[in-house]
Order: structure tokens, then sequence, then C-alpha cells
């Protein structure tokens, strides 16, 4: 049976994710309807080419919106929602996980941030399937890479491939059981943060939809190069 492939669109209801703001300062569009517009052109592309995918959310909501206390911490917030991701493409036997997010950056005095940009693709190198992890990481990472130089014609910085950590604590989605995360994801996985939804070309390429189906591309491309690289008796391309 061909690889399911789970694809996760960051945020989602209320949970806007980051933001951008037109000149009046006024927000004119947001994280979670970008990552839901490329996760969908992403599940076309892997479809069309003989993967299953399982999109974690397909629709403008949270998982968990801010109802129960999934992880059983005594907090309902949004680990909660992100907890009841990893439950659901645990629960379908996702093979893969695909979390797409965007990035943002403003300056605290308010000044110009639109020059702020770049890729960057985290992993997690604390779990028994590690080495998989950076497997993928590597592969999204240098597909999309080359397109946003090649095809797009956009320099974007090289942020790199970074372990999950980078910024604190494991992300959720990635991480080992810890205090924090209950029940931890069950196969290899990367998020990835393709652009700065605030960096002046990127929140262009953002909203271009021929940019997003050439990311789209790329990221299948990406999981196309995973599984043909991975060890002859796990390999199973459709
Ligand atoms: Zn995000």
């Amino acid at each position: 049976m061909a690889p399911l492939i789970a694809v996760d669109a960051g945020h989602g209801g209320r949970d806007l994710g980051a933001r951008h703001c037109d000149a009046q300062g006024q927000m004119d569009y947001h994280e979670s309807t970008v990552t839901l517009e490329l996760a969908r052109l992403v599940r076309d592309v892997l479809v069309q080419r003989g993967f299953r995918v399982l999109m974690v959310r397909d629709g403008d909501y949270l998982l968990n919106d801010f109802e129960e206390d999934t992880n059983g911490d005594g907090v309902v917030d949004t680990a909660d929602d992100l907890q009841a991701r990893i439950d659901l493409v645990n629960a379908e036997g996702a093979d893969l996980l695909l979390s797409i997010h965007l990035n943002a950056f403003f300056f605290a005095s308010g000044a110009d941030a639109s020059d702020v940009g770049g890729i960057i693709t985290y992993y997690c190198a604390e779990r028994s399937f590690s080495d998989d992890n950076h497997r993928f990481a590597q592969c999204v990472h240098e597909a999309l890479l080359t397109t946003f130089r090649e095809e797009l014609g956009h320099a974007i910085d090289d942020r790199g491939v970074e372990v999950d950590t980078a910024l604190g604590g494991h992300l959720y989605l990635l991480g080992p059981e810890t205090e924090r995360i209950t029940r931890a994801s069950a196969m290899p996985g990367v998020l990835s943060e393709p652009l700065f939804l605030t960096h002046r070309r990127e929140g262009e390429l953002a909203r271009d939809p021929v940019a997003l189906q050439t990311l789209a591309t790329a990221y299948a491309d990406a999981v196309e190069a995973y599984f043909a690289g991975a060890p002859e008796d796990t390999r199973s391309m459709p």
C-alpha cells in the first residue's frame, strides 16, 4: 500500500498564527489561511503521484478549539489542539508528517521588518527515528531552497535545517514524550517554515497561487526523495 502522508496546516479557527498587515497597519491576511491553501495543494500533488494523504485539518478550524484538556495537564490551551493533531495522525497510522507553518518578524520598535526573511526546517534529534527525521528535513529544505532560488527568482535567506529545540523546548508535533508532551507523534516528521509573511517579497509569494503551487510541488518532490532514499526493506514507493 502507498505510504500515508499526514499534511498539517498550522493553526486554524481563532488561532490565526502569524499576521501580515497592510501599509495602514491593518491585518490583511494571516498564516492559518495560507497554510491551509498550501496544504491542499500539497495534498493534490501527492495524490496525483500515488501517495495517500491525511489532511490534519481541511478547513478553517482547530482540532480542539479550547474545549478539552486533551493532554490532561490541567490547562486548556493551544497544546491541547496540538495533542489532538498528534492523536489523529497516530490513530490513522500515518507514515510521515509534514507540518506547514509560516514565519513572521516584528521589531519591538515597530521598525520595518520587511527585509527579514528566510526558510527554516525543524526536525527532532531525540527520537528513535531521528535519522529519518533529519533525512526528511534535508529533503524538504533542499527542495524548497532550490525552488525559491531557481523557480521563484527569490534569493531567500537559508536559515538551515534546525533541531526542534532551537527556540527552547521541543516542538509539540515533533518532540518525544515529556512533561509537556503527553503522547508523542509516532512517525518521522518535520515542521517547515518556508517563508516570512512579514518579508516584502515572501509576503507576496504567500499570496500568489502560482508560487504556492510551485512550493507544493517542491514538498511533493521532497516526500518522493525521502521514500526513494529509504533503506530497501522499508521502501514502498507508490
Ligand atoms: Zn505557525
